[in-house]
């Protein structure tokens, strides 16, 4: 379903017109109310007249996660405390976390971009959504609250954890849309498994997954398992929180609220702008933000955008699901490795679970990969011959993917540590 049909299928020619407008007013606001910018572009000899479209943000300075980091706590705000009416900040996956601040104008484009994100997973003003995302300083309870309340819907602002509540309340609210991270809804299915839940006989259709990295394969196991529809969400604090894009029920990209947040595609080696279609770190401009507006920031997530049009009718630029964070890249012996191509393995292997972490070692001068991966009870009960098939299945798949050779270790189920959140995969035990 199509929240905003006028701003959502926006023909390209006004979209283009319309992100150049912003973008200029955008360029103003931040040299003349950020003391950051205006160094940055004095420096740069760019004057905030330069742009007339928006296809000069090509000559902007981009911002990286260190900028904000140096300008930590209010630094880069654009507008008076008295106009911030809330304030965000990062999981702090990453080191110290990063903060946002949101003024009512910048609450009622959350709520606007998340309603359309919730829109695109089929949720009405009668649906029942069950908002299994952690609320507080973490955007994306609130974000994803914020949205179902626009639309009108009944939220259930469960928050994250407390497993057996959830399926609990699964069932006895009818809760149809559920809302959390990939990771913790395999868990949600893992639990409500042993509880002797049928999902399939529940009212629950679809879910919005994201805030972390997840596999194609993964969505087939959690729609199997769940039995519901499950979809894509993507954000980042710095920008807005989750909302900036979702997939629409094509399930061939994640639609970009570009009428908010202009992306582009750099190498982040060189961070040179890289053509439609070419794989590279994602930057995004905030056209709209107003009280942490950003310019060309380099959020650190791979993907690729995705050119031509969705079959859904909406002109939303579209971007390939997240590979990983650049962060996250484990280089292992010159090849780059994402946890998500491990991943997409092992959700396909009979016999284990996709609860896996990565554990990286230094032999002497190289670096040696392990991979912990949980066994099923099935697999448990079978003879030694059987586990090692599966121990040599995974190994094999797994250096065939990615050309290097890997350590395979299955361990006792549910050992591996349970995450309400963002999962933790790479251990990185390798001091450089
Ligand atoms: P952080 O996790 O960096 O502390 P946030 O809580 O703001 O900060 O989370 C934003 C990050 O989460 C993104 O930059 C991205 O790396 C990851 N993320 C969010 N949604 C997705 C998604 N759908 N797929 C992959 N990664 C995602
Ligand atoms: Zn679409």
């Amino acid at each position: 379903m199509i929240w905003n049909k006028e701003k959502e299928m926006l023909p390209e020619n006004s979209k283009k017109a319309h992100q150049g407008e912003l973008l200029k007013r955008l360029i103003r606001r931040v040299y003349d109310k950020i003391p950051f910018y205006q160094d940055r572009m004095d420096d740069a000899g760019i004057q905030p007249d330069l742009v007339s479209s928006i296809a000069d943000i090509k000559r902007l300075p981009f911002t990286t996660k260190d900028d904000l980091r140096d300008n930590y706590p209010f630094g880069m705000f654009a507008v008076p405390m008295d106009h911030v009416t809330e304030i965000h900040t990062s999981s702090g996956t990453t080191g110290k976390p990063v903060i946002g601040g949101y003024t009512r104008g910048d609450i009622d484009v959350w709520s606007e971009v998340m309603a359309r994100c919730l829109a695109a997973s089929g949720t009405t003003e009668k649906d029942v959504v069950q908002n299994a995302y952690g609320y507080g300083l973490f955007t994306g309870g609130l974000g994803v609250h914020y949205g179902a309340r626009r639309i009108g819907a009944t939220v259930v602002p469960i928050s994250g954890g407390n497993t057996k509540r959830q399926i609990m309340i699964l069932q006895d609210f009818k809760s149809t849309i559920l809302t959390c991270t990939p990771s913790y809804c395999l868990y949600l299915a893992e639990v409500g498994e042993q509880m002797g839940v049928d999902f399939s006989s529940l009212p629950l259709k679809a879910g919005n997954f994201g805030a972390e990295p997840w596999s194609n394969n993964m969505r087939k196991e959690i729609e199997r398992r769940l039995s519901l529809l499950a979809l894509d969400i993507y954000g980042l604090t710095e920008i807005i929180g989750p909302g900036v894009g979702n997939e629409c029920e094509y399930k061939c990209g994640v639609h970009i609220c570009d009428d908010h947040f202009y992306p582009e595609i750099i190498d982040p080696e060189t961070s040179e702008v890289l053509p439609y279609g070419e794989v590279g770190e994602l930057v995004i401009t905030t056209l709209t933000r107003e009280a942490t507006p950003l310019l060309r920031y380099r959020t650190r997530d791979i993907t690729r955008l995705i050119p031509g049009q969705c079959e859904c009718g909406r002109t939303s630029i579209r971007m390939e699901r997240i590979m990983g964070r650049t962060d996250d890249m484990l280089i292992v012996r010159g090849v780059n490795v994402f946890p998500s191509q491990i991943e997409e393995v092992l959700v396909n292997i009979e016999g284990v679970e996709p609860h896996y972490q990565i554990v990286l070692e230094r032999d002497g001068a190289l670096d040696e990969l392990e991979i912990h991966v949980e066994m099923n009870e099935r697999l448990i009960s079978d003879e030694i011959k059987g586990l090692e098939q599966a121990e040599r299945k995974i190994r094999d798949d797994i250096e065939s993917m990615l050309g290097i050779k890997v350590g395979v270790r299955l361990v006792e189920p549910k050992t591996i540590a349970r995450s309400e959140g963002k999962a933790k995969r790479v251990i990185d035990k390798r001091t450089l």
